[in-house]
């Protein structure tokens, strides 16, 4: 028997760690252990140094100051300090936030957890494509509104929003400007200053760096902004986040920053064509196919699609051996909960289960892809044969108006 093809389109769950950023972290385990706070010999001067030269590298990429990026333990830890922390620390100016539906629950729990500190939320719609309407983002605008957290790039649609003309809705009103951008740095251009963003929250393990290593930056200079500390200790990170600096992983969140400056141009050339191959044969080759979100706003290497009456689960099944995709549902202990991502832009809980992210990939190849395209379209075609509702709706008869029975 041969050995099981595994091809990874799940990139924006986590992304490999490029063997080049392997090897710059290796010495920092053993050779250098130092702990970057240590001041008083070379071990600790050292691992300073390192996590110096990283931060410049990162900086670089956003092309804002060192001084300016805060490291955490992932993009998790630096949505909730940049969100519970500028409510903390302008409780004096107003307590409303403004929000989008589609956001990452990293974001929506922090805002959930605001509400119960006494802020208050809006969680506004987005449109049928999934970008937000910038004539009712400013209507949601209010006396006692402080920020503003709207992503880069959505994670299950790769959709890009207006992040220019949102920045200049912020400065006109005075408020902050938060972004998750972890799913566009390092893969897109992300200049903060550029758009007026004065907090973005990004991971090392969406852009081929390590695991458990993140950062926030916060804005310096017009305007200065601070967030309040959500761990109390040793006062590291500008006294915005206490605790010893991962070293190893620093080191090679820097590394993924410095690759992917030079390198993310040409990546996503080459994966906009890939991407666009699947897209293009899934539409040749499989009957009702629907492509979610904006697909001229949306990420270079990934793609949403529902393939009608086809559940996307059961779907997975026939091919997860082979390669690795997400749906657009989640497996609750009773039932398919269809995706909230995908039902904000509108769509049905049917075209919400039956859809498929495929994320591309720095190591995806055109054979992976050729691949891919045949498994899933033998995958398509097999579930709808054995389909009674895929008969039905081939048949003509309007699924809408059949009276199912109650189960
Ligand atoms: C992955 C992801 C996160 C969480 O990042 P971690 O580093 O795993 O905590 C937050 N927001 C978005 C948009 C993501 O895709």
């Amino acid at each position: 028997m041969s050995k099981p093809i595994q091809i990874y389109l799940d990139n924006n769950a986590t992304t490999p760690c490029d063997p080049r950023v392997v090897d710059t972290m290796l010495p920092f385990f053993y050779e250098m252990p130092g702990n970057a706070a240590s001041r008083s010999h070379p071990f600790g001067w050292q691992a300073e140094e390192a996590v110096d030269y990283a931060r410049e590298q990162i900086a670089d990429l956003l092309a804002v100051s060192s001084k300016e990026i805060i490291f955490t333990s992932g993009a998790t830890e630096s949505d909730n300090l940049a969100l519970k922390g500028a409510f903390e620390m302008y409780a004096r100016k107003g307590n409303h936030i403004i929000t989008l539906k589609t956001e990452h629950k990293a974001v929506l729990d922090s805002c959930k957890k605001i509400e119960k500190m006494g802020g208050e939320v809006t969680y506004l719609d987005v449109e049928r494509d999934g970008r937000v309407d910038l004539n009712k983002l400013e209507a949601a605008i209010k006396p006692n509104t402080i920020m503003i957290s709207i992503m880069w790039a959505n994670n299950e649609t790769g959709v890009i929003q207006p992040m220019k003309e949102i920045g200049d809705l912020c400065a006109k009103h005075g408020i902050l400007f938060m972004s998750d951008a972890t799913q566009a740095v390092g893969k897109i251009k992300t200049h903060p200053k550029e758009v007026g963003v004065h907090l973005l929250a990004f991971t090392s393990h969406k852009m081929y760096g390590p695991k458990g290593v993140g950062a926030l930056y916060v804005s310096r200079k017009n305007p200065r902004v601070k967030v309040t500390s959500q761990l109390d200790g040793g006062g590291h990170e500008r006294g915005m986040r206490s605790g010893t600096l991962n070293v190893p992983g620093i080191v090679g969140f820097g590394k993924a920053a410095y690759i992917a400056n030079k390198e993310m141009e040409a990546d996503a050339a080459r994966l906009s064509v890939l991407r666009d191959k699947l897209e293009n044969a899934f539409k040749q080759n499989i009957e009702e196919v629907y492509v979610n979100g904006n697909t001229e706003h949306r990420m270079p290497h990934v793609t949403n699609i529902s393939f009608k009456h086809v559940e996307g689960e059961g779907l997975m099944m026939t091919f997860n051996q082979n390669v690795a995709v997400s749906s657009g549902s989640a497996c609750t202990s009773a039932s398919l909960e269809p995706s909230y991502v995908l039902m904000a832009l509108g769509l049905g809980d049917d075209m919400a289960v039956s859809s498929i992210r495929f994320s591309l990939g720095r190591f995806t190849t055109e054979e992976e892809i050729d691949q891919t395209i045949k498994l899933i379209t033998d995958g398509v075609n097999h579930m709808r044969e054995l389909s009674p509702i895929w008969e039905m709706f081939k048949e003509g008869i309007d699924l809408d108006a059949v009276e199912w029975a109650e189960h």
